[in-house]
């Protein structure tokens, strides 16, 4: 019985996910056939000019994900059938005594096979298609630099995800220890992104132009915000997709904007983007977002408590407590993808209609509604997917969707 369920899981969630990717596809070419189900969008379109441009792209993008989709289904499947991870761990065991460095490596090993034959796909993104449609500045050194970092810390944290769940797999209380330490964990990073990682990725400066800071000190005080710290991130240095955010808590909290945003908006415009970014923090939103992922975890740790309780591991013949979490992984990614991704994605769409709003109210409808189209137009991000697809996939609303309710 669990392994059937296993296995339908796994099946259905991968025809589900690219059957998707097809409709999305199908949805792009009516539109490329000039039949719009969404009516006022060509009129709506900031440059009618870049209609054309925008279906190629989204179009690309879909195949692009289509194809990384069923590179990681593939895996997943012959991970699972093959019983890799207690080869994997049965290999290591020949050179390796400790139980917990023999579950860390095997999780090393996992992960570069799923960096390895992923790469290609990033590849194709950065090199083909952002190329192809004048977006990617990243050099081949960049990527291979960027590649390697992303490398280290995935290897990193998967290897201290499976020494650990070695160690406390055999105590009764393991799931409890397993969601104490994730909330932990997830805690510790949103601390550490904005201090250790951000900066691996993007030179940092302070914000020099001095106009614009003293409109954004402005917009601050006028919100009631303190100790905030404004960076400027070198994203042209990859890309000229435009970009701010906000990140970390405490003193460490910082405001991130892309200078190839700078360099595209003007100085109200700039501060619109930011006012939705404040828009997420005033509103809690980072919190909200959090305590909706602790709750997901904890019904994903209590499902995987009740499958190794009712026979999982007999019925899928597993060796180890590694293969265990594997498999486990695997299995609750697909019930994840199925049952809580809509639900994950629909209240992260309702948060950033939240957030238009309270820019808008902060500062002026126009430059809200300016800054939406501009970098929409800019980024070729304008077309709306189809329903379904933005419920499985998108993080934020259609941008029609944006400047028609914040015309409302
Ligand atoms: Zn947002």
């Amino acid at each position: 019985m669990c392994e059937f369920l296993f296995w339908l899981a796994l099946y259905v969630a991968a025809v589900w996910e690219v059957s998707l990717h097809l409709l999305e596809l199908r949805h792009l070419g009516k539109m490329q056939k000039g039949l719009f189900p969404f009516p006022g969008l060509p009129q709506a379109m900031p440059s009618f000019g870049n209609l054309d441009n925008s279906i190629a792209y989204a179009r690309n993008r879909v195949k692009l994900s289509l194809g990384e989709t069923l590179t990681n289904y593939i895996l997943c499947v012959a991970i699972a059938a093959y019983g890799v991870p207690d080869r994997i761990s049965q290999l290591i065991g020949n050179v390796v005594n400790s139980q917990g460095l023999i579950a860390g490596l095997s999780g090393l090993v996992l992960c570069f096979l799923f960096w390895s034959c992923n790469l290609p796909w990033a590849w194709l993104r950065t090199f083909r298609v952002e190329r192809k449609y004048g977006f990617n500045l990243t050099t081949k050194m960049t990527f291979a630099r960027d590649k390697l970092i992303g490398l280290i810390l995935l290897t990193s944290v998967s290897f201290a995800s499976l020494f650990y769940f070695a160690l406390i797999f055999r105590y009764p209380l393991w799931p409890l220890y397993l969601m104490l330490t994730l909330f932990l964990f997830e805690f510790i990073i949103m601390l550490v992104v904005p201090v250790i990682i951000l900066p691996l990725f993007f030179k940092l400066q302070p914000l020099m132009d001095e106009d614009l800071a003293f409109k954004i000190r402005g917009l601050l005080d006028k919100l009631g915000i303190r100790n905030f710290n404004i960076y400027v991130a070198d994203a042209s240095r990859r890309t000229l997709h435009g970009n701010a955010f906000i990140a970390g808590m405490g003193k460490v909290k910082r405001i991130v904007l892309f200078d190839t945003l700078l360099s595209r908006l003007k100085a109200d415009e700039v501060c619109a983007v930011l006012a939705h970014e404040l828009g997420h923090w005033k509103l809690r939103h980072i919190g909200k977002r959090l305590v909706l992922l602790w709750a997901v975890q904890a019904t994903l740790i209590l499902c995987a408590y009740l499958m190794w309780s009712f026979g999982f591991v007999q019925a899928l013949h597993i060796q180890s407590p590694q293969a265990f979490a594997v498999y486990v992984f695997v299995f609750l990614n697909a019930f994840m993808t199925l049952a809580f991704q809509p639900l994950i994605l629909h209240v992260s769409r309702k948060h950033e209609l939240e957030a238009d709003r309270f820019a808008a109210e902060s500062l002026d409808r126009e430059s809200v509604i300016q800054a939406l189209s501009k970098i929409s137009s800019d980024n070729l991000s304008w077309l709306p997917s189809s329903k379904i697809y933005a419920m499985w996939y998108s993080t934020h609303p259609s941008i029609l969707e944006r400047i028609t309710i914040l015309n409302q």
